[in-house]
C-alpha cells in the first residue's frame, strides 16, 4: 500500500494552527496555508508581527475592560465623553457595537460576563466590586444597564440595579429589543440606538 503524501511539516502545522481559529473549517485552513507559501502578497511576516501583536500588545483597560494598548483605553481618556453617564456591558465586545450607533457619549464598564449559576460564575467573579468602586469616586447621574435580554442577563440586571438603586443612582435599562440571549454582539446598531434612546 502506497504511503499517503501530505504536504510537508510546515506547511501542515500551518494548517493545523489555523484550523484552531473561529470559523476556519480544513479546506478555508489549507487554502490560506498554500496562500502564505506560494502569493507574492501574502507577506507572512506582517501577519505573523500583527498577530503577535495583537495577542501580546493589548491589555483590559483598568477602569472599563475595554481593549487598551496602555493601563487605560482610548474613551476613558477621552475628556470630551460625559463622565456622569456609566454604561454597564456584561463583554467588552458589547461597547463597539454601542459606540458606532452614534448616539452615546457616556463611559462604559465591563462585567466580564453575567451571574450564571449554572456556570458557577457569581458576582464575586465578575467586576461588581469594582463597578461600586467606581460609582462612589465618579458619582455618575446615571447608570444604564445594556445586558443580555435572556433569563442570566434580567437576573444579572435585577441583581445590580438593587445594589446602584441603593447608592441613590439613576439606573435605567436599554429597551428590550435586543435578540434573546444573543447578546449585544448580534444586535445591529438601529436595534442598538432605539434600545438605548427607549431606555427606562
Ligand atoms: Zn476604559
Amino acid at each position: 500500500m502506497l504511503k499517503r503524501v501530505e504536504y510537508p511539516g510546515p506547511i501542515s502545522e500551518l494548517v493545523a494552527q489555523l484550523r484552531r481559529m473561529p470559523g476556519i473549517g480544513p479546506r478555508s485552513a489549507e487554502r490560506i496555508a498554500l496562500w502564505m507559501n506560494q502569493s507574492r502578497d501574502a507577506r507572512p511576516g506582517e501577519i505573523a508581527r500583527a498577530i503577535l501583536a495583537a495577542a501580546e500588545g493589548i491589555q483590559p483597560c483598568v477602569r472599563c475592560g475595554f481593549f487598551s494598548t496602555g493601563p487605560v483605553c482610548e474613551i476613558c481618556s477621552d475628556t470630551s465623553r460625559n463622565g456622569m453617564l456609566l454604561c454597564v456591558v456584561e463583554q467588552a465586545t458589547d461597547i463597539l457595537p454601542l459606540e458606532r450607533t452614534g448616539v452615546y457619549r457616556g463611559l462604559y464598564h465591563a462585567l466580564g460576563g453575567r451571574i450564571a449559576p449554572l456556570d458557577h460564575v457569581g458576582p464575586e467573579e465578575l467586576r461588581i466590586d469594582e463597578l461600586l468602586q467606581r460609582v462612589d469616586v465618579e458619582k455618575q447621574e446615571e447608570v444604564i444597564l445594556a445586558l443580555g435580554a435572556d433569563v442570566e442577563g434580567e437576573a444579572t440586571a435585577n441583581y445590580l440595579a438593587e445594589l446602584l438603586a441603593e447608592k441613590g443612582l439613576r439606573v435605567t435599562r436599554i429597551a428590550q429589543g435586543l435578540p434573546a440571549g444573543g447578546g449585544l454582539e448580534s444586535a445591529d446598531e438601529l436595534t442598538l440606538s432605539r434600545a438605548l434612546a427607549g431606555r427606562r
